[in-house]
């Protein structure tokens, strides 16, 4: 029976992204979305202007004694050495494409996508920690991964963390031991915004030998965390990457021997813990990386407007872009900055109750939003923080997170007009007399 086989016609075909953040290099500015055109270039079989999808869980060699290779890790995506593909949940190409766009905005020398943020986090602790090592991780992170890391993995791998604000980068230093392999930071901090000071972050974890690892979910484009010295860049791309709130997905970017080592089929965690993204996600999702920057100015453009609007009004907004937010500085030394400062701010309110009324008030009398935990959909998403993404944290945690027992945070959209919206915000909040 005679046949063409796919990978003939379109060997896998490695990219070399321009990538080595030494220190001379991350002095020149880095442009991710210049980065994502050059690395955009894979074109449908018939020559469609849009990749096609491989839904194929197996793929034929044509050659039986490249089976073992495959298997030893030896040919293959990332080996520098082409051959065909092995099985879904090593490689398949549209995933493979869409893990490459991520690297090029990245600036990392490979990616791999997830079929969620949370299995994208966990794979990475998992591999580079060993049984009875240990994290330090800032105090103000996503509540799943503070799960993760307090009670999670102490119980099943005696994976220890110590929770330290990572702002105070004396504590920093003496939070690790020898036994620390990675220090885990969010670029912008759930929900509270504080900045992690990355370069600074990263001289600590190089000094003892652990691995800088940074979830960049709330500032994609905004932030290069890997240009700035970070080892490993982490995403939940159910938010603002994919931008829909229609797809659970994460990313993992780093060096290549970190995501072969992931891909490993005896140790890797990406491998054998099996948080396989769909290529079908991965094909909708990359559909939507051309207009991430586009959405991101807009996120931030009216995200700006309202934190400015809304502290003219007296209340206490938390916004980097505010010039009144203890990081404003640090994050413009670090930023790249026509994306702004982000598509989310907070308000401290003390009394949850009143929280409660504006968002009840804010979506079922004036459609300004949706109460709704998650973020960077295109339109606004609110929740009350103590009692949703950070209801992991004990009200001793959230307490030294910063976060008020009100605390609102609000993703905002770009759906409406801001002018529209703005009218809508002002109603609620004469509505609860704010
Ligand atoms: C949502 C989120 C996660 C978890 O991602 P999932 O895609 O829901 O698994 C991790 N980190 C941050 C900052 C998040 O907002």
């Amino acid at each position: 029976m005679g046949r063409t086989a796919g990978f003939r016609m379109n060997p896998i075909r490695v990219i070399p992204l321009r990538v080595d953040p030494s220190p001379e290099q991350t002095m020149e500015r880095f442009d991710p979305i210049a980065a994502l055109a050059r690395a955009r270039h894979e074109f449908g079989e018939h020559g469609g202007v849009n990749m096609s999808i491989e839904t194929s869980t197996t793929f034929t060699v044509l050659d039986p004694h490249q089976m073992p290779e495959l298997f030893s890790g030896h040919l293959g995506p990332e080996t520098g050495r082409d051959g065909c593909y092995l099985y879904g949940r090593h490689f398949n190409p549209t995933v493979y494409v869409l893990g490459r766009q991520l690297a090029a905005i990245e600036g990392t020398e490979a990616a791999y996508c997830t079929a969620s943020g949370l299995g994208a986090i966990s794979s990475v602790i998992v591999q580079l920690c060993g049984h009875g090592d240990h994290v330090v991780s800032s105090a103000t992170i996503y509540g799943g991964t503070f799960a993760l890391l307090h009670d999670f993995l102490p119980a099943k791998t005696a994976v220890t963390t110590t929770f330290v604000d990572t702002c105070d980068l004396a504590a920093v230093e003496a939070a690790m031991t020898d036994r620390t392999r990675i220090l885990y930071v969010e670029t912008l901090s759930n929900p509270t915004l504080r900045v992690a000071d990355i370069p600074k972050l990263a001289a600590i974890a190089h000094r003892r030998g652990a691995k800088l690892v940074v979830d960049n979910t709330f500032s994609p484009l905004i932030v290069s965390p890997a240009r700035l010295g970070a080892d490993v860049v982490v995403h939940s791309m159910t938010k603002f990457i994919n931008g829909a709130s229609d797809f659970i997905a994460g990313a993992v970017c780093g060096t290549k021997v970190l995501i072969n080592s992931m891909m490993d089929v005896h140790t890797g965690a990406l491998m054998l813990l099996g948080p396989t993204m769909d290529p079908r996600a991965a094909f909708e999702i990359s559909m939507r990386l051309p207009h991430l920057g586009i959405r991101m100015m807009e996120h931030s453009r009216r995200a700006q407007t309202f934190a400015e609007r809304l502290s003219e009004r007296g209340l206490e907004v938390v916004y980097p872009g505010l010039p009144s937010h203890p990081q404003h500085e640090l994050l413009r030394t670090l930023m790249n900055p026509e994306f702004g400062f982000g598509g989310i701010f907070g308000i401290q309110i003390d009394d949850p109750e009143r929280t409660n009324r504006l968002m009840q008030c804010l979506q079922n009398e004036q459609n300004f939003g949706w109460i709704a935990v998650s973020l960077g959909y295109f339109d606004t998403l609110m929740s009350l923080s103590a009692a949703s993404t950070s209801s992991e944290l004990d009200p001793d945690s959230q307490k030294a997170a910063g976060i008020a027992p009100g605390y609102l945070r609000v993703s905002i959209g770009y759906s409406g007009s801001i002018e529209q919206r703005w009218q809508q915000m002002v109603r609620a909040l004469e509505r609860v007399g704010m």
